[in-house]
Formats: C-alpha cells, structure tokens, sequence
C-alpha cells in the first residue's frame, strides 16, 4: 500500500533512503535545509570501503586518540569540555573500545558494506557518476605500519573480503601512475571510489524522476505528535509536513531533532577537512590512504582530492590551519612528488562524521515513535553505506525483516 514518507535531511543517507522507497510505490518528500552543502555529503573522500570492517571503538584507540591529542597537527582531536553530551560519550567509546565488541561488530560491517558495494556496482550499470572498481591502497610509510596493517589484512581473509599485503615495488606495479615513497601496501581489491556530488545529484536526477518531491533550504524544527505518532514535520516555513512515516536522516545534526521526542542518540560530530588539485602533478589509479598519518587521496576525474582529521570538538565552523597543514604534511611523505605549494589557493572543505560512540551507525525503529525510523550515525562509511542504508530503511518503512544478521546491533535505543 503507498504512503507518504517524510525524510529529514537529504545528504546520502536520505537521498539513498528517498530513492528507494519510490522503488517501492510510496510517495516520498524529502526536506533538506542546506542543498548547497548537504553536510558531509559532497566533499567526502567517496570511498566505498568493505575492506573497513573494524568500527571506530576499538582497542588501542583511546590510547592513541589520548597521543594524538598533544599535537595541535594530528589527525584525531577531541577538545576537552566540560559538556555531559560529550562525557557520557567518552565513556561509552571507551566501554566499546573491545576486542569483543569488534569481533560482534565486523560481520555485520562487512555484509552491510559488500551489499552496499553491489548495490553501487549494479546503479553504475545505468548511470554514471564515477564509480572505479579498482580497489584501495593502505600505503604504510614504515615497516612498522605494515606488520600492523598485515595483521588487518589476516583477519580481513578470515572474513572473506580479500586484501594482499604488498611491497613497495609490488605496490608501484599497481598503480603506475604515482610516484610513491613507501615501505610497502595493503591492497584490497573490492573497495572502490566514486565522485561524491555526481552520486548526489544521480539521486536527486532519479527521485524526481520519480515523482519523488524535493523541499529545499526548508529546515526541520520539530514534530507535531498524536500519542506514540509522528503527525508532521514542523518546519522553518511554518508549513507542516504531514506523513504516515517519517526517516531521520540529519546527520550529525540528528540527536537535536528528536531529543523532544524522547530518544537519546549519543553522537558527536567529528569534523574532517577535504582539500581538491584540480590539476595533480600526477593522477593516481586506485585511491589510498596514507596508513601512519590517517590520510586518503581520492582521484576523481581528472582532480586528487586529499582529506583527513577527525575533530570532536562541537559543531563549530572553524577551520583549523594547523590540522589541515597536518594533512598537507603527510602527502609529499607518501607522493614525494607532490609540494606543499601545489595546495595554495586551493580552499578546504569542511564536514561533520555523524560518530555514534560505539563507532555503529544508528538504523532502525525506536520505541520514541511507532511510525519514525532512524538511519543516521555512519561516522566515516556513511557514503560507502548509503545505497545498503536506503535498502533497509525501504524494508522498515514496509514492516519487513532488516534481512542482516546481528542487526538488532544498530537499533537506536541501544
Ligand atoms: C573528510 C571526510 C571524508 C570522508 N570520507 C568518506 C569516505 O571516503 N567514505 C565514506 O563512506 N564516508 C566518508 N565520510 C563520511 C561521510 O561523509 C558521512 O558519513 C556521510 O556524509 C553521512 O551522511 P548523512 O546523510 O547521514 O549526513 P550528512 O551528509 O551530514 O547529511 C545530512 C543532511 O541533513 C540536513 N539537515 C540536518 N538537519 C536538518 C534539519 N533540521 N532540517 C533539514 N535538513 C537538515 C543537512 O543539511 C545535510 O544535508 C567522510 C567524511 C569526511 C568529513
């Protein structure tokens, strides 16, 4: 039977969740309050990444984060506030920091991103919008790097997502079209690249097609209930968006909308900067990331983009120089061809990484509303995730099983 589905952001996430409810014979608004940006929709790195089955809450992460917290250009940063949101958070990333928690949570990473992977794969046969299915490099500096990144490539293998451990001439065979300075790579043949704002405007080409509608710079305010039931969706306009299902796809904004409603998600957003050569002296083949220094190097046409950090210091819109100068740093250690004087000029885009604190996202129905599905808090794979994400929100706006094992692992009220 069709309904009216109301989406509340349209970044990936609620584009991807729009496209396939039409699929499914509904009629779909989506309201969107900053189309120019979409959140962290457009400058992300576009890597869709099976090969990263490990959630951010892992052991040997609070430690390190608690390192990188020292040096004002490294790639992880938590601000220290005094601010319970963040506390309580802090807390739970450090309870889900476990050996325990990453052996439960891998699985259902990895079914999720290969569904996901396929999901790409089949949409590019029709469209194009720069999907390359040429895998990724983790490209270590040191030797040190890689007997860490072997150890990922083992357990990656034990799962069934392959991954070859490389050395530094086996590395430069792949991928002749970069020079690079390393001791050696982990390559993973699955994971892929796209060209993020050409995957947006895709979707929003085919939900109007569709018949889908599209409110833009319309900002969600709140919601009009009757008893456990979302009626509408309040809005900037003042115009009320009624529905019969409504999906939070907001982003790192998410926990603000629905904290009326009763639900608690614990996120915080972690802000990651992006910077695009639109003419690279050299023009890598397969996307990589920089193991030691945790940055990735996109290709996209005939542009690199380079981008990094994650920062858990609030929503705010500064821009930190010595962070991005950290992600700058990193590239002419890894292409020794590049310069630090080839990024002048060239602005940084900036993102907020909706990160739940046990690095899953949140997907699924809450007790907070029977008609309102959450699927938000894809941290650094909400792009790699979105088409999978969009499949289960269609299955849960029809009342169908998710159809993943382990599942219930992501339900917001967790
Ligand atoms: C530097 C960087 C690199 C990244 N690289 C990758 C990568 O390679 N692969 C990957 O998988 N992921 C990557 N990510 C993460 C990815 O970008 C996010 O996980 C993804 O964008 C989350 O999608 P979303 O739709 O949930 O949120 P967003 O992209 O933030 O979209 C949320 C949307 O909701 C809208 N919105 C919010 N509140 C309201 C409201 N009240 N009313 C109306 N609209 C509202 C916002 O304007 C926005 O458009 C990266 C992120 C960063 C910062």
């Amino acid at each position: 039977m069709s309904r009216h589905i109301v989406i509340l952001g349209g970044g990936v996430i609620g584009l991807s969740s729009a496209l396939a409810c039409l699929k499914r014979g509904h009629r779909v608004t989506v309201i969107e309050r900053d189309p120019q940006r979409r959140g962290a929709s457009l400058g992300n790195a576009g890597m869709v990444v099976p090969s990263h089955f490990v959630p951010l809450a892992a052991p040997g992460m609070v430690a390190m984060g608690l390192k990188w917290m020292l040096s004002p250009e490294s790639p992880f940063y938590i601000k220290p506030r005094l601010d319970w949101d963040l506390i309580t958070w802090g807390l739970k990333f450090w309870r889900a920091s476990t050996k325990a928690h990453v052996e439960r949570s891998a699985p259902l990473l990895r079914d999720l991103s290969l569904a996901s992977r396929k999901l790409y794969a089949d949409l590019a046969e029709k469209e194009e919008f720069g999907l390359v299915k040429k895998g990724l490099l983790m490209l270590c500096k040191t030797q040190h790097g890689l007997d860490e990144e072997a150890q990922t490539a083992k357990k990656a293998r034990a799962l069934g997502i392959p991954a070859e451990i490389l050395d530094a001439r086996a590395t430069a065979e792949l991928d002749p079209a970069v020079t690079m300075d390393i001791a050696g790579s982990v390559y993973f043949p699955q994971d892929c690249h796209l060209q993020p704002d050409r995957y947006v405007n895709t979707l929003l080409r085919l939900i109007r097609a569709a018949g889908g509608e599209v409110l833009d710079e319309v900002e969600v305010t709140g919601f009009r209930k009757s008893g456990k039931r979302v009626v509408a969706a309040l809005t900037s306009t003042g115009d009320e968006i009624a529905g019969d299902e409504f999906v939070l796809a907001s982003g790192a904004w998410s926990p603000g909308l629905v904290h009326d409603l009763g639900l608690r998600l614990s996120m915080q957003a972690g802000k990651g900067y992006s910077l695009t050569l639109p003419a690279p002296v050299e023009l890598p083949q397969i996307c990589a990331i920089f193991t030691e220094a945790r940055v990735a190097a996109t290709p996209m046409g005939s542009s690199l983009r380079i981008g990094g950090t994650m920062e858990i210091a609030g929503m705010n819109e500064t821009v930190a120089r010595r962070r991005i100068e950290g992600i700058l740093k990193a590239v002419p250690q890894y292409y020794p061809r590049f310069r630090r004087e080839h990024f002048e000029g060239v602005a940084p885009w900036y993102g907020f990484r909706p990160c739940p604190p046990d690095g899953l996202p949140y997907l699924g129905r809450t007790q907070a509303a029977d008609n309102l599905v959450i699927a938000t808090g894809h941290g650094m794979m909400g792009l790699s995730l979105a088409p999978v994400t969009g499949e289960v929100v269609g299955r849960l706006v029809d009342r169908e099983p998710a159809g993943f094992d382990g599942f219930e692992m992501l339900s917001p009220d967790r």
